[in-house]
């Protein structure tokens, strides 16, 4: 423990001014005994009132003459509080992340903000359940979709909270009133404080645990009563009952008074999985989610901290809802990238729940269809234990998939961006009257404009990136928001050809209006879901089969259960494989295992088309075989070999100055006082840096940006190599305001 004489104190937890730590001398008697975290009384202000405060820092520089410094009081009673552990795990956010005590204790405490308490309205069933039926029915036959939605919910359920009707189903008020007016329904309101959703729905009808199902929950469960805590991973295709093993472990523990987390990525949130949670915890689950306002979080937490409920469900933020008594965390897919934060501290959300439940004494079970490949890894080398479910219980078979060279495709005179075999399978698809998804594997895709003549490219003047052709003449800059007319002429050479390379989503709906004329065809991408709900109204729309055709970017494989859905076609497998990126083959192989797994997920089976340059690409071979493991024994054997996570570790320093000068000179300091002392650290080898270098998008919002990596088999060691750069900034305080160095400990993405 680190022996410092003073101590940074937080007073006022959950206030605003949360932003201002106020130094404190420790008294002889506690020197060496105070812990980060621990709750102190301290005189604060004019009249030295004693005040409650938690030690977030202990150092030995003084930030004001020592003689200045009040000294700590004594320590707390009371032991430790649900926000000691949350200073805690401040505290290790910032040791293992690199960001500042600030900052953590901004992402982990939940700020107290004056709110107008909000009505919370439920929808009451008032007629019964034939006339519902018959109402359903006329609803379907008059196209009246968002009505029928409501009836059909309502035939099951007595009563539905107004939220997820609302929010998760698109309904609008005004078919909610209409139903009112009918005396089909009645709206009621409840007060803000009892719940969020209160449910008093019809029973749930159980299913009886396969075996496979109650193996897994009895290990589990059984460790747990022998008092051993740890982490688990699920590895099980969509549909294999993973979400009924969390439930019974959830059920289980918070049947023994203790409470837990579920993380779930916000997009694949869908209403029938809320249901589920809703239909087994009534009114002790809530939900979080990033619409909800500061206030109403403040709210959740004050509630979960009172032990008002047992489960609370959201993003990777749900960890830190502060219960008294934390039990158990859940993660499903466990592999997305929307685990990791891609503000500082950029935390994960694997590591950060594997620490809080070791802090708090809590179990960890993680779940996916495609385990990323550090999970994988440590359930191998023991870390975690294994389990693998790989039987979809609702029956329907795994889809028969087509792998198509396009360069093949090309030689037989097929210009067309859909091979034979799949514009074949579409036209059969369309005759009988069944759906089709296209896919374009493609992350922030552009239609770029540019001169014929001289081959300039309109780039944003902002950004180092080049605009994007939007409908109306128009450019815009993804990153930073510019938008601009299109020029008439070139503006480096005057020709008047200027023409825009339109890719993407777009033109392959135009396309598809030309090859299957009568189609029709929904697309969903950054573009058309840029408005709130918008998501959500294209997938409903798809879902109640008023579109032949979704076409869209990764966006339509999450969540979302289509059992129209036979054919799924994906339309450039590759194009993710030239991302440059250690991860870019992971990430190929999750998205087509996902895209293939929505084909034939109803009575009938499914075809999958995959259309690719490189047939031959392991993560191509290994997804269209649906072969997980084949694909991870490949994957890790490139990862060791070249030394990327998680055979080893990384640190990317971001570094970013409004000057380009500033930014390159620290950059060149930076890497250099890395090389300096970098004969093997007490934790290994030598550290491998790479770099400086400008970042990929050299610039953004006018702020240049230079990027060095490092490599090293131990983490630790990239921990002292980052203390060892904060130190440097230290040292050089006046630069240290022209320039905002990150660190980012084993980035997801290419900076
Ligand atoms: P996953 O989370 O792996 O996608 P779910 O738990 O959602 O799987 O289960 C998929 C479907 O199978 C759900 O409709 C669920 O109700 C059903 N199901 C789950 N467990 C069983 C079971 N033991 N018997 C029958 N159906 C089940
Ligand atoms: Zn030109
Ligand atoms: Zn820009």
């Amino acid at each position: 423990m680190f022996q410092g004489r003073y101590a940074n104190i937080i007073i006022d937890i959950s206030h605003e001014k949360v932003d201002r730590p106020f130094q404190y001398k420790i008294p002889e008697a506690l020197l060496g005994r105070l812990e980060i975290g621990q709750c102190v009384s301290v005189p604060f202000g004019m009249g030295s009132r004693l005040r409650k405060g938690y030690v977030v820092e202990i150092t030995d520089r003084a930030e004001y003459p020592p003689d200045k410094l009040k000294e700590i009081c004594e320590t707390a009673k009371d032991g430790m509080d649900a926000q000691q552990d949350m200073v805690r795990l401040a505290a290790w956010m910032k040791r293992t992340y690199g960001s500042t005590m600030i900052a953590a204790l901004k992402t982990v405490l939940p700020v107290k903000q004056a709110m107008k308490p909000r009505q919370k309205k439920k929808i009451l069933r008032l007629a019964d359940k034939e006339e519902i039926l018959s109402l359903l029915g006329q609803a379907q036959r008059k196209r009246q979709h968002a009505r029928a939605r409501v009836l059909a919910q309502l035939a099951d359920e007595p009563e539905l909270p107004y939220e997820l009707l609302v929010g998760k189903l698109n309904v609008s008020l005004a078919v909610l009133r209409k139903l009112e007016e009918q005396d089909v329904i009645r709206i009621e309101a409840e007060s803000c404080y009892r719940n969020p959703v209160k449910l008093d729905c019809a029973p749930e009808i159980r299913n009886r645990m396969s075996a496979e199902q109650a193996f897994i929950r009895d290990r589990i469960l059984s460790e747990y009563d022998a008092g051993t805590r740890g982490t688990y991973l699920i590895r099980g295709i969509t549909g294999s009952g993973k979400t009924e093993v969390y439930l019974a472990l959830i059920e289980a523990v918070a049947a023994k008074g203790k409470q837990c987390i579920m993380l779930i990525p916000e997009i694949a949130l869908t209403y029938q999985t809320l249901l589920r949670f809703y239909k087994r915890f009534g009114d002790r689950v809530s939900v979080i989610n990033s619409t909800l306002s500061k206030g109403e979080r403040y709210d959740q937490c004050e509630r979960a901290r009172r032990g008002e409920i047992d489960v609370i469900i959201g993003p990777r933020s749900a960890l830190f809802v502060p219960f008294p008594d934390l039990g158990l965390i859940v993660m499903d897919e466990e592999h997305e990238g929307s685990y990791k934060s891609e503000t500082m501290p950029r935390y994960h959300a694997r590591e950060t729940a594997e620490y809080l439940a070791q802090l708090k004494g809590a179990s960890l079970v993680l779940g996916s269809a495609t385990p990323s490949l550090e999970a994988y890894h440590r359930a191998m080398s023991g870390r975690y234990q294994l389990f693998t479910l790989d039987r979809r219980l609702t029956g329907g078979t795994l889809p028969l998939v087509h792998t198509v060279d396009l360069r093949q495709e090309l030689r037989n005179g097929n210009r067309s961006i859909f091979s034979q075999k799949l514009q074949e399978l579409m036209d059969q698809r369309l005759e009988r009257g069944e759906q089709i998804i296209l896919f374009l594997n493609r992350r922030g895709y552009a239609g770029f404009v540019s001169c014929r003549s001289c081959g300039c490219v309109m780039k944003c003047p902002h950004c180092d990136v080049s605009l994007s052709q939007h409908t109306g003449g128009k450019m815009v800059c993804h990153y930073c928001g510019y938008e601009t007319e299109q020029p008439a002429k070139c503006p480096s050479c005057s020709s008047p050809y200027i023409l825009g390379f339109k890719a993407g989503t777009q033109q392959i709906e135009e396309q598809l209006h030309r090859r299957f004329p009568g189609a029709r065809v929904l697309r969903m991408d950054a573009d058309t879901t840029r408005k709130k709900d918008s998501y959500e109204k294209i997938l409903t729309e798809f879902a109640e089969q008023d579109a032949d055709i979704l076409v869209g970017t990764q966006m339509i494989v999450k969540g979302h259960d289509f059992p129209g859905v036979t054919l799924v076609g994906i339309l450039a497998a590759d194009l993710s494989l030239n991302d440059s990126d250690y991860r870019c083959a992971e990430r190929t192989f999750q998205l087509l295992t996902q895209a293939a797994g929505r084909a034939g997920r109803g009575e009938r089976p499914g075809e999958v088309v995959i259309q690719t340059y490189r047939p031959e690409h392991y993560s191509i071979v290994r997804a269209a075989a649906q072969d997980y493991e084949a694909f991870y024994e490949e994957e890790m054997a490139y990862r060791e070999l070249a030394g990327y996570p998680p055979a080893a570790h990384m640190l990317a320093i971001l570094i970013m100055a409004k000057q380009e000068r500033t930014g390159a000179e620290a950059a060149e300091n930076i890497a250099r006082c890395l090389e300096e002392r970098n004969c093997g650290t007490e934790c290994g080898g030598k550290l491998a840096v790479i770099g400086p270098a400008r970042a990929s998008i050299g610039k953004i919002n006018d702020i240049y940006r230079f990027v060095i990596y490092c490599k090293q088999e131990s983490y630790r060691a990239l921990i002292e190599a980052k203390d060892r750069v904060e130190e440097l900034l230290a040292r050089d305080p006046n630069r240290e305001q022209e320039l905002n160095v990150q660190f980012d400990f084993d980035p997801m993405d290419r900076y």
